[in-house]
């Protein structure tokens, strides 16, 4: 099938129209019709090769949703016209352990991202939802509750996922405590969902310029992270902190923070932090973890939670042709708080 996205051609080039071809639906597959799909700030890391080996031509996009076009033969989950979605995981063995406890985004052998990851079967580069159409096996495509609007659910699918599933792991709720460090895509879905749960929410940020913002998402107070003063009063003050910061970062002002046993979770910045003091660990028990995405039923808990509750990202509407503009101003942290591409501004795919 053809169809038409914008790809990056090299860690330096600007994201720029690209027609490609998706493959015709196996007999577990989905073809969609994508409507939006949400900008995240991998998706500028891996155009930009931050992490090192992404293949190009690159097409970003792992926040999707759209309308199922066509299913193959032995599809059973999804109809001709259903509303659904895909977010960072396109496939994985469904055989190991760690597959068959619903986390398939920790699959033993590797689970296939929905950009910059090798096809199981032809080996092909997958190429994300930047683009009109996808082609998705069923057991990763996601349905969507009639409750939730579509133009505002795409960024759910990474941002809201990656704050749910630490969130649900490390027990916020009623009485517990969560700190979010850095307010943006991640950031702001962790505020919303951590208080739809019931907890007491502080955003750390580097100014005050989001305080007004952070309480209108549902926090209880914001943090200045470089105030050292707010930082020291701020000790033991935290079961939880979620830290989305997106690059090298120092964590040690973070960690006194934490009560006894209490947990940084890293989400943000993939490779070295400068090194952090073990004091605070041995001296309250505290830990570090990192935490990926969530697995695809955590997923679909995460988006019913989210239509019961009417959570909803953020969004500012663009085009497709604003893309390169939206890194840039994503780069500056300014969005607020997530972009979502609207792919009614898609050119038609080439004919012929
Ligand atoms: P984002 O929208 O750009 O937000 C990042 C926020 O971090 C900013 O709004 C800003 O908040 C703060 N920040 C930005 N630059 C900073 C700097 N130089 N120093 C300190 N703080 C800074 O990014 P996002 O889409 O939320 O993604 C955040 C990170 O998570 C990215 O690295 C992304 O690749 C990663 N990610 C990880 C997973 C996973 O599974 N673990 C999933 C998705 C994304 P303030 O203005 O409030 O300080
Ligand atoms: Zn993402």
């Amino acid at each position: 099938m053809k169809t038409i996205g914008y790809a990056a051609q090299s860690a330096t080039s600007k994201l720029a129209p690209f027609h490609f071809e998706r493959r015709a639906p196996r007999a577990t597959d989905v073809a969609i019709e994508i409507l939006y799909c949400g900008v995240c700030h991998s998706d500028l890391h891996a155009a930009r090769n931050d992490w090192g080996g992404s293949v190009y031509p690159c097409v970003p996009g792992h926040e999707i949703v759209g309308r199922v076009t066509a299913i193959g033969a032995d599809v059973t989950r999804h109809a001709v016209g259903d509303h659904v979605a895909v977010g960072c995981l396109v496939d994985s063995c469904l055989q190991c352990d760690q597959c068959h406890h619903d986390e398939e985004q920790y699959c033993r052998h590797g689970y296939t991202g929905t950009y910059n990851s090798p096809d199981r079967i032809n080996g092909e580069n997958t190429l994300g939802g930047y683009a009109r159409h996808i082609v998705v096996r069923e057991a990763f495509v996601l349905r969507l509750d009639n409750r939730l609007d579509l133009a505002r659910t795409g960024p759910l699918l990474c941002a809201g996922i990656t704050s749910y599933s630490p969130l649900r792991r490390w027990n916020a709720g009623p009485g517990s405590r969560v700190g979010v460090a850095g307010l943006g895509g991640l950031g702001h879905m962790a505020v919303k969902l951590a208080a739809a749960m019931g907890a007491h929410v502080t955003v750390l940020s580097r100014t005050a310029d989001k305080l007004a913002d952070a309480l209108a998402l549902g926090a209880d107070e914001l943090l200045v992270s470089g105030d050292t003063e707010a930082m020291a009063k701020a000790a033991n003050r935290f079961d939880l902190i979620i830290d989305t910061v997106p690059v090298k970062h120092d964590i040690n002002p973070y960690l006194p923070l934490l009560d006894i046993d209490g947990t940084l979770v890293i989400v943000g910045q993939v490779g070295t932090l400068p090194e952090p003091s073990t004091v605070p660990m041995i001296f309250g028990r505290r830990r570090i973890a990192g935490s990926l995405i969530g697995g695809i039923a955590e997923t679909q808990e995460m988006l019913d939670f989210c239509a019961r509750k009417n959570i909803h990202p953020d969004v500012e509407m663009i085009r497709m042709d604003q893309i390169n503009e939206a890194f840039e101003r994503m780069e500056r942290a300014d969005v607020r708080y997530r972009f979502v591409i609207d792919m009614a501004s898609l050119p038609a795919p080439q004919a012929g």
